[in-house]
């Protein structure tokens, strides 16, 4: 390696996105950049509006058995990163590489990174090293590429996952996870692999994206009669999972967004299905494609819908829903929860997802649009708030802001992550859970309403506090000092620019 490296000017997600693709570029990342931008095309904001996107990949590679995370970036990201998989209990450590500008100048971050990938790289306690680049290192140009493929076995696998090129982090996880599949179909394409632990005598069928616990056995209940069974879903929680999730005969995009993940397993031969086992309809609808991608008899495709049919409908009668209800999340599961609201009799004119649209995704949008629902695809904070504003739903299922903004107008809500993605989905249990999450939360409506009564007096905005007796008021003539110094400081910048 040698050791010039192009330091990123304006770091950071607040930095300019431009300015970061130009640097990365210059540093000879524009192949990487390109391919993201390819998978993960961009929408109407142009940086991330949820946590930072890499959270998606480290939570992959800290979920995984014998696979050590090691996160290359700035102090700050790191700090943000580390505290919230711990927050969401990643019981495990996170190993980081700091840097300095001297560091990354000169070339002598990558040697850090490649001493700890070979300080780490033990095979009797790890399968895997993973190394993250976050902005500043992916916009300077470290090459990950240039680590070594194994250390004694162990694979390294490293990836730019920066903010200014991944979107979400519901798309930072597939980053992960395509690149582990990658190398995980290499291996097996190279010869004998490790046996997957639980090995399926039956032809299955790998679950994409990060599902409830009981989902997967679940699905595999359903795919029984047609004498298919679950492979392992991805991401997986383990390395050897990775082979047998490619050993499948079907791939079901379950999370339609995992472009890098889809790609390997076309790649691998797969045939490859859309949507999922939600409500009745959707449930006859999948279980018929997964069919006939795996090549089952129309005779036992509708013996596994005679068995999985009747219990979602008992489900959905028992759990009837009547409310209107907007939904907006990053997860990438929103449109297969609104299908299965509309199934359950509620009226959404409004879906919102921070991820793109893909094939996989086709189906469940048309079948939206042609029950009158608004499928925002790569939807912004703004446009989600504005939906709820004008449809005034009787539920709102979003993300924090949304929710926040919600209970401000009154509006009862719930965070989707933390109540609707904490709960099966598929099948029965997924409706009779949706069913009941809104039957709770409809009936509190009032509350909402005395809370709102409650905090009338203690204003909004800048303006909000408490122990005032009047909404408190500028110091005089703040806001005109305000704006004299910001234009003295472009003037001055300006300036400068012209001299250099
Ligand atoms: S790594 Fe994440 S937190 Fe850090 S600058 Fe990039 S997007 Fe922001």
């Amino acid at each position: 390696m040698d050791g010039a490296i192009a330091p990123a000017s304006e770091p950071g997600c607040h930095g300019g996105r431009q300015t970061m693709l130009a640097a990365a570029d210059a540093a000879g990342k524009g192949a990487v950049m390109a391919q993201l931008a390819a998978d993960y095309p961009r929408g109407p904001h142009d940086q991330p509006q949820s946590m930072c996107p890499a959270f998606g990949a480290l939570r992959v590679g800290l979920r995984m058995r014998r696979v050590q995370t090691i996160l290359s970036g700035s102090a700050c990201c790191v700090y943000g990163l580390t505290f919230t998989s711990h927050f969401y209990g990643a019981r495990r450590t996170v190993g980081y590489v700091p840097f300095n500008s001297e560091s990354l100048v000169r070339g002598q971050l990558f040697e850090d990174i490649r001493a700890a990938v070979h300080d780490v790289a033990r095979p009797e306690e790890l399968d895997a090293v993973v190394v993250i680049n976050l902005c500043v290192p992916t916009a300077s140009g470290v090459p990950l590429d240039l680590l070594p493929k194994q250390i004694n076995g162990v694979r390294v696998i490293g990836i730019d996952v920066p903010g200014f090129g991944v979107p979400t982090h519901a798309e930072a996880k597939d980053v992960l996870s395509g690149a582990m599949l990658r190398a995980a179909r290499a291996e097996a394409m190279a010869g004998p692999v490790a046996r997957p632990r639980a090995l399926a005598e039956l032809p299955t069928v790998a679950l994409i994206g990060e599902l409830f616990p009981a989902d997967p056995p679940g699905v595999a209940a359903m795919l029984a009669p047609m004498g298919l069974a679950v492979a392992p879903p991805v991401p997986c929680r383990e390395w050897r999972d990775l082979y047998a999730a490619l050993d499948s005969v079907v791939a079901a995009a379950t999370h339609p967004f995992y472009t890098a993940t889809i790609r390997e397993f076309v790649a691998a031969g797969r045939a490859v299905v859309g949507s999922a086992p939600v409500g009745v309809e959707g449930t006859a609808d999948w279980l018929d494609a997964v069919g006939a991608a795996a090549n089952i008899s129309a005779a036992r495709i509708d013996a596994a819908k005679a068995r999985a049919l009747p219990a979602i409908e008992a489900a959905r009668q028992a759990c009837p829903v009547t409310a209107r209800i907007t939904i907006s999340g990053y997860e990438g599961s929103e449109l297969l929860v609104a299908r299965a609201l509309v199934e359950a009799g509620a009226e959404v004119p409004y879906v919102g997802t921070a991820c793109p649209r893909t094939d996989w995704s086709e189906a469940d949008q048309a079948w939206l649009a042609a029950r009158g629902t608004h499928v925002q695809f790569r939807a912004a904070l703004e446009q989600d708030v504005a939906a709820m504003r004008e449809v005034r739903p009787d539920l709102a299922i979003g993300t924090t802001p949304l929710v926040q903004s919600a209970k401000e107008m009154g509006i009862p809500a719930i965070y989707f992550t933390n109540m609707v993605s904490a709960r099966p989905l598929f099948g029965a249990p997924g409706m009779g859970a949706l069913g009941g999450i809104v039957a709770a939360q409809t009936s509190g409506k009032a509350r909402f309403a005395q809370m709102r009564e409650f905090f009338a007096d203690v204003g909004t905005g800048p303006t909000a506090g408490y122990g005032w007796t009047d909404i408190p008021s500028d110091p005089p003539g703040l806001r005109e000092r305000n704006r004299r110094a910001r234009e003295t400081r472009a003037r001055a910048a300006a300036n400068q620019a012209m001299g250099s």
